[in-house]
């Protein structure tokens, strides 16, 4: 855990440090009246950095805004206070909500979103090309086939667990939920690279930290490298449905350490293809 966001809090909507220092505010003219809080949004930018996003998000004829931004190293910057409307959500429904804008707060997470493989290497609809240890592959939740997602790097996970805990608790938040869960088929963010399930358990006071646990989608062979030619750590494959948590990677295959007892082996480690994993 970055040490000093533990010591957020927030100051007549705004968010500061323990001291009340506040944090970098750039005041964004894309906002509406109060909010009815209800519920935390999580976005990602679909774009190459934080300054892109903000720029967006602050231009004069924007239409769209987010209360903050979260860099990929963490850095917060807000553009709305909290209790102002902030447009992030566009058309979309929950729980017998219609127009989420109005009753929720829209946390950014700078990521690139979704990526088409070209070559050895992934781009982004912007055209930005990322390595592939950038990249995990995985099937979309309101989907059915594989695609590429570029990561969340621990960094800026750790940095919105912390600010969204302080949210929910400071406007008794009812839930986390995706922008894809409140407009399904129109949005895909934050997407499968986003552990949603362990955040949202940990935010709400579910579960004591963020794991990234992920389960094979087939027998899975689990190598001493990274590529099909490196030999395999124990003859027989990893079971369907085994859980690993992904402790590094290298192009699609992932070192994972296998967290059940597999053919009576204990503490597995090795690596395997990403593409037969998915989001426990
Ligand atoms: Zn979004």
């Amino acid at each position: 855990m970055a040490g000093n966001l533990r010591e957020l809090k927030i100051i007549d909507h705004r968010l500061c440090k323990g001291d009340g220092t506040p944090y970098p505010f750039k005041a964004c003219n894309n906002t509406g009246g109060l909010i009815e809080h209800k519920y935390l949004v999580i976005h990602y930018t679909a774009g190459p950095t934080a300054k892109s996003a903000i720029n967006s998000f602050c231009s004069e004829n924007g239409n769209a805004s987010a209360h903050v931004v979260i860099d990929r190293n963490g850095e917060i910057t807000q553009l709305v206070p909290f209790n102002r409307v902030a447009w992030h959500a566009g058309i979309s429904s929950w729980d017998g909500l219609t127009g989420l804008n109005n009753y929720s707060i829209g946390i950014e997470l700078v990521n690139a979103g979704r990526l088409e493989k070209v070559g050895d290497k992934w781009r982004a609809w912007f055209g930005k090309l990322y390595d592939p240890s950038d990249i995990i592959e995985l099937i979309h939740k309101n989907e059915t086939t594989v695609t590429g997602w570029q990561t969340y790097p621990q960094e800026q996970l750790e940095a919105a667990l912390e600010l969204s805990k302080l949210l929910v608790q400071e406007y008794h938040l009812l839930d986390v939920i995706g922008h894809e869960d409140i407009a399904p088929g129109r949005k895909s963010d934050p997407g499968p690279a986003f552990p949603m399930n362990n955040f949202r358990s940990t935010v709400m006071g579910r579960a004591d930290d963020i794991d990234v646990q992920f389960i094979t989608t087939t027998e899975l062979n689990i190598r001493t490298g990274p590529g099909s030619e490196f030999p395999k750590i124990i003859e027989t494959p990893l079971p369907s449905g085994t859980t690993v948590e992904i402790i590094n990677s290298k192009g699609s295959w992932r070192f994972v350490d296998v967290l059940e007892k597999v053919n009576d082996a204990m503490d597995l480690q090795g690596w395997v293809h990403g593409r037969y994993l998915r989001r426990k």
